[in-house]
Parts: structure tokens; sequence; C-alpha cells
């Protein structure tokens, strides 16, 4: 019986041993799987705690309905029913502005304003800055495929308002990155899609929101369960990964065991020297761990694939939870999702949810609670410093942004040390030297957030792409 090893037991590790599982059945291929992972607790960058009655996400807070791959997965699981939809009565999120919230004119997820009037009226653009972006849909197409910054393109297109005001903390805050460095053709490869198909984003936009229409018009639309833009589960993230765990019992999953090493075994196949300086045998190999420990695990087996791996740079970024008694921070509180801050605003704090606000049955009655961003470009010290230096400087944020001034009764900090890839320019041809190596390298794959989307709906398609392969590498 031939033996799968997984390293790496984040989402991108989890759901790839539930696609295996289940692939193998569908064929009636019977093979040893084993995943690996270095840390006591599953999950990586999900995780969530629970504390006197509060539910506190760490990492992801949720995922996006319209990169279908996870609402799919869930549906395969059973388990819609634990997942919730954002409050949309309390929707809307502020831009912070030269000391002012700005509400966020709708629809500018795709750059490009949705509805005329709260675009017109905003504060946040000049009227030069309204115009340029107002003349979008009179831009060519740029010809040729060369690679393009994310400041690049947006500016190109809209102009450099739309790049400081809302491409930067909305777009490439995803991210945590930098928009002068970004690939756009590997970040958001459907901007360049959307100018290729419809010559601008204004035209893309329209048609997308034209389509919207006739779906909703399509007989039983109305009796689908209606999803918000963002999806989670009803006692956090975390409770995805306690669902994906149950939909693998009797697969061995072994936490506390750090793979340190891969090696070519005689005659096919890998050995793993892992912790306790033990080896394991395996004649299929899936890494997903983050590209830097990749690359160190792999160096033996394919040097170029371990040079590109290490030329994936990573970005420190924190989650600060606070929590407060609903009376103390009632009145301060705007009725929205939160606010994101612009780098050119040069704050020590990226952005700020309002968790309370945007999901439902995330603290207990009477409380409320925030949760704050930091890293990014310009702050990635702040994150080597203690909680409660951190503590301090998100509060005296809040206190400059929302006049919050009073006592948390709970905090929360989480650091996240070069968790977050950057899919910066040249990003493209690292990622044709990775697939190379992995075609000559015989029953050896990468998949994980640091290649081709970062993002949980990305995590989980892309490591159903690696069982199909692998599976299918099994059949023949
Ligand atoms: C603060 C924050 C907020 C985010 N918010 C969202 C969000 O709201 N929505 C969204 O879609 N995405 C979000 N993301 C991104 C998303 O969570 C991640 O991209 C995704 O979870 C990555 O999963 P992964 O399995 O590829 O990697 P990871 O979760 O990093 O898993 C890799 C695993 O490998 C293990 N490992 C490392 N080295 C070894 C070794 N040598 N041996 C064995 N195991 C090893 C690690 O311990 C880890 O468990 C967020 C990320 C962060 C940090």
């Amino acid at each position: 019986m031939k033996k799968i090893v997984i390293i790496g037991g984040g989402v991108s590790g989890l759901t790839t041993l539930y696609y295996l599982k289940k692939m193998l059945g569908e064929k009636g291929i019977s093979a040893g799987i084993l995943l690996l992972e270095k840390s006591e607790r599953l999950g990586g960058q999900i995780r969530t705690e629970y504390v006197d009655g509060y539910i506190i996400d760490g990492g992801s807070d949720c995922f996006i309905r319209d990169k279908p791959w996870a609402l799919e997965l869930c549906r395969e699981l059973g388990i819609e029913d634990r997942l919730v939809n954002t409050r949309d009565e309390n929707g809307g999120t502020f831009i912070y502005r030269k000391g002012k919230l700005h509400v966020l004119p709708e629809g500018l997820m795709t750059l490009v304003p949705a509805k005329f009037m709260s675009f017109v009226t905003t504060g946040l653009f000049t009227l030069i800055g309204k115009l340029r972006i107002g003349i979008e849909i009179l831009i060519p197409r740029k010809k040729g495929n060369d690679d393009e910054t994310l400041a690049g393109f947006v500016t190109r297109r809209c102009g450099r308002e739309l790049l400081d005001m809302i491409a930067e903390p909305l777009i490439a805050g995803i991210h945590a990155g930098d928009p002068e460095k970004m690939s756009v053709k590997s970040t958001f490869p459907r901007f360049l899609q959307m100018e290729q198909d419809y010559g601008s984003l204004t035209m893309a936009t329209l048609a997308a929101r034209k389509k919207m229409k006739e779906m909703a018009k399509r007989p039983g639309y109305s009796s689908q369960p209606q999803r918000s833009f963002f999806i989670s589960f009803k006692n956090g993230m975390y409770e995805f990964i306690e669902r994906l765990v149950n939909s693998v019992q009797g697969e061995k999953i072994e936490t506390g065991i750090e793979v340190f090493e891969i090696s070519r075994r005689q005659g096919g196949g890998y050995r793993l020297l892992v912790n306790g300086g033990k080896e394991i045998e395996a004649d299929a190999v899936v890494v997903t761990t983050p590209a830097y420990v990749s690359a160190v695990l792999l160096k033996n087996i394919s040097p170029e694939m371990s040079e590109s791996m290490k030329k994936i740079p990573y970005i420190k970024t924190g989650t600060i939870s606070l929590a407060y008694k609903k009376q103390d921070i009632e009145k301060a509180l705007p009725k929205a999702f939160g606010f994101l801050i612009p780098g050119v605003e040069k704050r020590s704090m990226m952005a700020a949810t309002f968790t309370s606000m945007k999901w439902p049955g995330r603290c207990p009655e009477g409380t409320s609670l925030i949760r704050c961003f930091i890293g990014g470009k310009h702050n990635q010290e702040l994150i080597g410093k203690s909680d409660a230096e951190i503590i301090q400087t998100v509060r005296d944020e809040l206190k400059i942004i929302l006049s919050i001034d009073a006592e948390p009764v709970l905090t929360r900090v989480f650091r996240w040390i070069d968790n977050m890839p950057q899919y910066n320019i040249g990003h493209t041809d690292l990622i044709k030297t990775i697939d190379r190596e992995m075609d000559n390298n015989n029953r050896l794959y990468v998949t994980g957030s640091a290649y081709r989307g970062i993002g949980i709906p990305d995590c989980i398609h892309n490591a159903e792409i690696t069982a199909r392969k692998i599976v299918d590498g099994m059949s023949t």
C-alpha cells in the first residue's frame, strides 16, 4: 500500500487530506495517508479562542462567498447550517482620512464606484480625483502581457487618489502588502481579466451587476440560502478546522511533529527527518508549510525550487481584540463593520473591525468586541513589542480615531510572524520554476497560501487540485 505524507496542518494540509481521502475512496485505491503538524494545535492561521463567553478569532475571521470553493466544501461536509452571515443591518465601512471617518462609497471592491450619489458626495476624494476615476471608462486597455504592480495598474486606470484612499488600504490590505511591489497578475488577476474582457473596470462592473440582476430573477433563486459577501462559522473560524478534522476520522494526524528535511529514497519515494531523530518513509509527499520553511525542507531535492521559494517574501501582522462594556463605548462606536486607514495617514494601525457589529454571537450580552490590525509595510517593528505596549498603542489609536477612552474588560494579542506571503512582481516566474521542478520530481507536491492565492477559498481550491494530481498519478 502506498503511503502519502502531508506536511502542515493548516487549512491547505487538512483540505488536501480531505480531498485525498474522498478521491482515493471514489477510485477504490487504498493508500495510507499521514499528516504531520509541527505545533500541538491544528489550523495554522485559523485560530479561535473561547474566553468567558467571547469567541475571538486571532487569524482569519471569515471567507468570501465569491470564490466558491470554501462554501462548496461546507455544503459537501453538510455543515452549511453552521455558517453565519454578517449582520448586514450594521453594514458599511469607513476610511480614516485627515482626522475624519468617511463612509466607503459602495461597490469599490472592484475599484470603480457602483452607486453614483455616494461616490459624488464622498469627502474622500478631491474633485480632480473624482473626475479621474470617472474617466476610467475612457482609458484604453493595456497591450502586452508584462506584469504590473498593483500601484501601476490602479494609477493607470483610476488615478493616484484611488490608489491611496481605496486600493492600498482595502485591496493591498488583504495581503498587508505594498502596492508598489505587489504583482497585479498574481494577487488580483480578476482586475486584469475585467480590463481585457470589457475594456474598462467600469464596463466590467456594469456587466456583472446586470448578470446578478438576471440571476436573481431565475426561478428558485430566492429559495436558496442567501449568503453575505463575508461568511463565518457560529463558533468562529476554528469550527471549520474541527469539522474538517471530523470529516477525515480514521486518517492519521500527528501533531507536535516537525519535519526538518526531505531526501530521496533509493529506489523511489522520500525519507523525512523529523524531531527526535526519527525518519518517516513516504511514496508521495505534499508540502504545505510556509515557502521559507518548504525551501529548507526541499533544498536537497531541488535547489532550484528551494531558491524560488526563498524569494517569496513574508510580512508580519498582528490582531488585537479588545472587549468593552457596551455602555462604555456605545456612543463612540459607529454602526458599521469597521474602518481602514490608508498608509498615507502614517498611523500605527491598519484597520479595525467592530466584531460584535459584524458578526452575531461573538460576545456576551452587554459587551462589545473590537479587533484591530497592526503590521503592514509601515509598522513591522510594532509586532516585536510587548503585549502591553501593543495594547497601549491600539488604545491610543482608538482614542484618537473614535474617542474611545474606556478600559477594556478583556484584551488578546495574536502575532503572525512571517505568515503573510507577498506576491510581488516576478511571482509568476517563481511559480513557473516551482511547477517545473514539481513535474521533475515524481510524487512531490507543493501547495499552500504562498503560491496561487492567499485566502482560505484559494487554499481549498489548490488543495483539491493537488489531491486530484496525486490520485491521477496513482491511477496510471
Ligand atoms: C491575521 C490574518 C487574518 C487573515 N484573515 C483572513 C480572512 O479573513 N479570510 C481568508 O480567506 N484568509 C485570511 N487570512 C489568510 C488565511 O488564513 C491563510 O492564507 C490560510 O489560513 C493559510 O493556510 P495554509 O494551510 O496554507 O498555511 P498555514 O495556516 O500557515 O499552515 C501551515 C502549517 O504548517 C505547519 N508547519 C510549519 N513548519 C512545519 C514543519 N517543519 N513541519 C510540520 N509542520 C510545519 C505550521 O505550524 C502550520 O500549521 C488571514 C491570515 C492572517 C495571518
